[in-house]
């Protein structure tokens, strides 16, 4: 399915919201890397699905009301057999949070390479149009609001002064043992989504909200391993 179907099968199903698997779909279609992956609803059907994958693989916990995945406990990475994801699974369906909420089914996808998180989010000003976003993961995000926006659509030097602009950038360059992340792979990321063909420009009618939260870069490139996509209504 493409995106426009994506989008068009969430509003059938009165969905606010892609579910992880279609928002990887539409980010690929965009031409950001995410992670192989395929989703099961049964334990019975974690020994193919796991063939398929190349391990550790993660799995997680895909359910329209439960937005914050790892709070939930609904999130197990590192995962090295079909026996480990079916107990993963099985421990996911039995904590309180998840028996309450209704459960789409499991994603079990690959791991990312090694690398530094980052954020990388779209919104809608109502004056200004749809921006970009672009943070460092973790504490930077959370705690220091180290973030910054352009207005869409944004060119490449755009997204590079976006980058230079975070206080925390150096961070990026390789600091205290850590491997450096690769800008351009960034760059690149941040015009797939608020570039002039971006995802952002494109979907200006569609989509309100996009939050890719983490994306892990790497030496090499850059996967996006969530992705959260909040609708725009219809009438609104
Ligand atoms: P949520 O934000 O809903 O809690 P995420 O999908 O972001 O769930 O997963 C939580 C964390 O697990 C991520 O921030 C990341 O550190 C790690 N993680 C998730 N998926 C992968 C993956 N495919 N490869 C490597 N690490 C992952
Ligand atoms: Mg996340």
């Amino acid at each position: 399915m493409n995106a426009k179907e994506l989008i068009t099968q969430a509003r059938a199903h009165h969905r606010m919201a892609l579910d992880e698997q279609a928002g990887k779909s539409l980010l690929a279609e965009y031409g950001i890397t995410v992670p192989q992956s395929l989703t099961v609803k049964y334990t019975g059907e974690v020994d193919a699905a796991f063939t398929k994958l190349r391990p550790p693989v993660v799995v997680k916990i895909m359910s329209p009301d439960i937005l914050h995945k790892s709070d939930a406990g609904g999130v197990k990475v590192g995962l090295k057999s079909a026996a480990e994801v079916k107990d993963a699974i099985n421990a996911m369906a039995a904590s309180p949070q998840i028996k309450a909420a209704r459960i789409d089914g499991y994603l079990i996808e690959e791991m990312a390479p090694a690398g530094q998180e980052i954020v990388i989010g779209g919104l809608r000003d109502p004056y200004f149009g749809p921006l970009v976003m672009v943070g460092l993961g973790g504490i930077f995000v959370e705690v220091l609001r180290d973030v910054s926006f352009r207005i869409c659509p944004i060119t490449r030097i755009d997204a590079e002064e976006m980058i230079d602009e975070l206080k925390g950038a150096a961070v990026l360059d390789g600091a205290r043992g850590r491997k450096p992340a690769s800008r351009s792979a960034i760059v690149d990321a941040l015009l797939k989504v608020g570039g002039d063909n971006g995802l952002m420009m494109t979907h200006v009618d569609d989509i309100s909200e996009a939050d890719i939260n983490p994306m892990i870069v790497s030496e090499n490139g850059a996967v996006a391993v969530d992705a959260r996509f909040i609708l725009k209504s219809v009438n609104g």
